[in-house]
């Protein structure tokens, strides 16, 4: 109809939608717009969809994890109190092997170091091939996911 209609119309499509009966031009302009941008929503079943890693996270069970973890402290101590040893013990000794399980660890750097180039260079691409291995291992697709 008139150029100011119009110009309302196209200012605010919804709010002056009974300007499209009586303007063939504006309906012409909104049916060519209607299917250039289709108003069809996205469904989407969420439960055919996988699980991302950091969703799964939310999913733990605390008194899942906080029950186990009593349960083997409970172990932990009923142990103790059959074999007759006091927990703090128990836990020193386990310190004195952590400090024997350094020392073996350095006599073994201290035998790589004397060791001929040759064994060093093995085994400094003995330890860049397990990493490539782990890190291929990370990278694979879980099972059932096209990645
Ligand atoms: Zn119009």
């Amino acid at each position: 109809m008139t150029d100011q209609s119009c110009q309302r119309y196209l200012e605010d499509p919804e709010a002056n939608a009974s300007h499209l009966d009586e303007c063939a031009d504006c309906r012409a302009l909104a049916a060519r717009l209607g299917e250039a941008v289709e108003h069809r929503p996205v469904v989407v079943d969420a439960g055919a969809l996988p699980l991302a890693s950091w969703e799964g996270a939310a999913h733990r069970s605390w008194p899942l994890v906080l029950g186990s973890a009593l349960t083997v402290v409970a172990v932990a101590l009923a142990l103790c109190a059959a074999t007759g040893m006091s927990p703090l013990r128990v836990m020193d000794a386990s310190m004195g092997s952590m400090s024997a399980l350094r020392a073996l660890i350095r006599g073994g750097a201290d035998a790589l170091r004397g060791a001929p180039i040759s064994g060093q260079v093995a085994f400094g691409v003995a330890v860049v091939l397990v990493n490539a291995l782990l890190v291929v291992l990370l990278r694979r697709a879980p099972r059932g996911i096209d990645a």
